[in-house]
């Protein structure tokens, strides 16, 4: 079989991409041997970055003594070690460890874990989850039901049901006269008028991102958002669901997106980061609070065959030895001030590019038609798929999406592996530039 007959198989459309050969470090190569700097991670995912021989000696150290246990029959080491390394690093408390494969189950097994915990202490009234417009928290049916994106709910509606969505704080495009902390405390409120609205009683939970990543480019909130937030699930015996899928394991400069504010989550759901691409895994951390009711009840009705997967716990316990061993979290701190400065001078020659944000290495900016009046361009542009494509022909990857939800835009984001040096963020300025000459002349901007 061609790998173009492969691809087809694989992915029901063939994608114009190249086939990837091998990686290391902050880089790819494709079969023709040609380099390209991995300024997306990944999927915002491979935050170690790629080829890491510690990570990849302890999996096959993993796999020749066992690769695969139940975990109904046997317990593996690497998931207890992994349990215990996390909740070490998580908020205190929020010791019950529940392992998964990815982002999107990991966001199921909240939701479900919330139910269950509702139903537990004789709550059973309360099963909607409030999510943001727009976000993203995974593809699968139950995942996308607090997702705010129409293009990619919408089809599934009579299967899976829209939960509420409030506004996400997209307070870089208001133009009001409130400060910063006002527009945060009022987009906070709207979750307590949305309560309201659907009654307290009917409201389960509320979902988002601490930094929003997909859909909305590192997003950061203000300061006043967070305890606000978690005032008013307080007050209304509301769960709070940190999605730190994207922003979890030091891609933001801190362990959790979350952990730049004092407030806690009651569940948080990691992914991505946590075995950095090596093996497909994610998690859910919760207190003795949520799970023990659960369990008293006789226990959490969930279970993949590869939940707690001893190869992938082994990955995620090499990774967070990694990421400790290589200073990775002071490192995006540090080298995302340095990218958010060079994307600011960049933008000073770009004026299209505009609102550049973000904490770490999560970075993002949009693109306008018009700055001042931040108009868009039109949707038909497609102006994100070209971006991603003309920065790909010059050797750089990097995420750009259009905003579905809300006032639409086209934003992108530069979030390379935690482990990138100065050198290497120039090398992705200097190919960012010329991308962005080919886009102003294609888009006469
Ligand atoms: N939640 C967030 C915040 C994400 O960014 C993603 C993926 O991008 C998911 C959930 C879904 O994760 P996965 O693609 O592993 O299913």
């Amino acid at each position: 079989m061609s790998t173009d007959e492969a691809g087809r198989l694989f992915h029901f459309t063939r994608l114009p991409r190249p086939v990837v050969d091998r990686a290391g470090g902050v880089y790819l190569w494709d079969k023709s041997g040609k380099r390209y700097i991995d300024g997306s991670s990944g999927a915002v995912n491979v935050n170690i970055g790629h080829g890491n021989r510690a990570v990849i000696d302890a999996m096959k150290r993993q796999m020749d003594r066992v690769s695969f246990a139940y975990t109904i029959h046997f317990q593996n080491e690497p998931a207890n070690e992994l349990a215990d390394q996390l909740a070490s690093r998580l908020p205190r408390g929020m010791d019950r460890i529940y392992f998964v494969s990815g982002g999107s189950e990991a966001v199921e097994a909240a939701i479900k874990l919330a139910r269950q915990w509702a139903v537990a202490t004789a709550q059973p009234t309360r099963w909607k989850i409030i999510g943001r417009m727009p976000s993203y928290h995974g593809i699968t049916i139950g995942a996308l039901e607090p997702t705010g994106d129409d293009v990619l709910t919408r089809v599934f509606e009579p299967m899976s049901r829209p939960m509420p969505l409030i506004p996400a704080p997209t307070v870089h495009r208001d133009h009001d006269d409130l400060s910063l902390e006002e527009r945060g405390l009022h987009y906070a409120d709207m979750l307590e008028a949305k309560i309201l609205q659907e009654g307290a009683d009917s409201v389960l939970a509320f979902i988002m991102e601490p930094i929003g990543g997909a859909a909305t480019a590192a997003l950061v909130p203000p300061d006043s958002y967070f305890p606000r937030i978690r005032e008013i699930c307080d007050r209304h015996g509301i769960l709070l669901i940190h999605d730190e899928v994207m922003t979890g394991v030091g891609r933001t400069g801190k362990f959790l997106g979350g952990d730049h504010w004092t407030c806690r989550p009651d569940i948080v759901v990691l992914s991505k980061g946590l075995s950095s691409g090596y093996a497909p895994l994610g998690a859910i951390a919760a207190s003795e609070a949520i799970v023990g009711p659960v369990v008293a009840m006789g226990g959490f009705l969930h279970g993949h065959t590869y939940g707690g997967n001893p190869v992938s716990c082994a990955a995620g316990v090499a990774v967070l030895q990694e990421v400790d061993r290589l200073g990775l979290i002071a490192n995006a701190a540090t080298m995302g001030e340095v990218l958010k400065d060079e994307l600011a001078a960049l933008s000073r020659r770009f004026p299209f590019v505009g609102d550049i944000r973000g904490k770490g290495l999560l970075v993002g900016a949009e693109i306008y038609a018009d700055p001042e009046a931040r108009r868009p361009l039109p949707r038909e542009a497609v102006a994100n798929v070209r971006l991603i494509d003309l920065a790909f022909e010059r050797g750089l990857i990097i995420y750009s999406r259009r905003v579905r939800g809300g006032p639409e835009s086209d934003n992108f984001m530069v979030c390379p592996p935690l482990i990138v040096t100065r050198a290497e963020i120039g090398e992705i300025i200097a190919t960012l530039g010329d991308t962005l000459e080919a886009f102003a002349r294609e888009f006469n901007l």
